[in-house]
């Protein structure tokens, strides 16, 4: 397939022969168009078809949002019915309105703890954005940056390492099952392709609302759906009502005095019309 250019001049050199030369060369010219035609839509092909399959693509794969709370069990009993899923409250971490966050600076590399690159500052800008929406949305709610991660009742951390899970959150409880604490990881890629600002905030919303308490959505369409291409950017009323539902002993209590104790949800659903 290769015909270098070195066999084109050593032809013109050749005097007689050299008409023979140009004709066979030619042939072989026309080979290499040829091949290197085919090769080249061969590669288009492919490469269409990769992009086709990848999160940019119209046909993409199923990007699942990973975390502790998923399981494909919780949709059952709620066919016919678009349900966003309450999962827990938080404890007395939110007896003031405050939760704080701390996001790491250093992008997290599978096998390597804290030693990767600085995460980018659009990057951090996406995930403040969605942290900052859910503070406007959900009322007596504040989020707080905290000055280190050991105050930070929420640590976020940018993750680097090739993997299909787009987000995981890890809730911790204490001995009543209130939440105590949140990890939250969110990929900055998948499939060898980085995601873009607003997909990492897309991202980070719905993790977030994890931390909240909340559960998956069973329709697409919603920003708690499974699958992160085919959820929804932005948080809806019902999220807001999940969150309200799960941490009602601080949201549902009348603006004198909460509820007197701290108490897990007493609803495990909320339906969305
Ligand atoms: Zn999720």
């Amino acid at each position: 397939m290769a015909v270098s250019s070195s066999d084109d001049k050593c032809s013109n050199e050749k005097g007689d022969d050299s008409q023979k030369d140009i004709i066979y060369n030619n042939n072989k010219k026309r080979k290499y168009y040829t091949y290197s035609g085919f090769a080249f839509m061969l590669l288009a092909v492919i490469s269409i078809a990769y992009l086709a399959t990848t999160v940019h693509g119209p046909f993409q794969p199923p990007l699942l949002f990973h975390d502790s709370v998923y399981n494909e069990m919780e949709f059952d009993g709620y066919s016919g019915r678009d349900v966003v899923l309450v999962c827990c409250s938080w404890g007395e971490e939110l007896a003031d309105g405050e939760l704080t966050y701390f996001i790491g600076e250093r992008i997290i590399t599978q096998g390597r703890n804290g030693l990767g690159e600085n995460v980018e500052s659009g990057t951090v800008e996406a995930v403040t954005k969605a942290i900052q929406e859910w503070d406007s949305k959900v009322e007596r709610l504040t989020f707080t940056e905290a000055t280190s991660r050991r105050n930070a009742d929420i640590e976020i951390y940018i993750r680097d390492d090739g993997n299909e899970r787009a987000g995981i959150t890890k809730n911790y409880y204490d001995s009543h099952g209130l939440i105590t604490k949140s990890y939250v990881m969110v990929s900055n890629g998948a499939f060898g392709f980085g995601f873009s600002d607003s997909q990492i905030e897309q991202i980070a919303k719905h993790e977030i609302g994890h931390v909240l308490g909340l559960g998956h959505a069973n329709f697409d369409g919603n920003l708690m759906a499974i699958h992160v291409n085919r959820g929804s950017g932005s948080i809806s009323d019902c999220e807001i009502e999940a969150v309200y539902k799960a941490n009602e002993w601080w949201f549902e209590g009348s603006s004198e005095g909460r509820l007197r104790y701290i108490q897990t949800p007493s609803t495990e659903h909320i339906e969305c019309s």
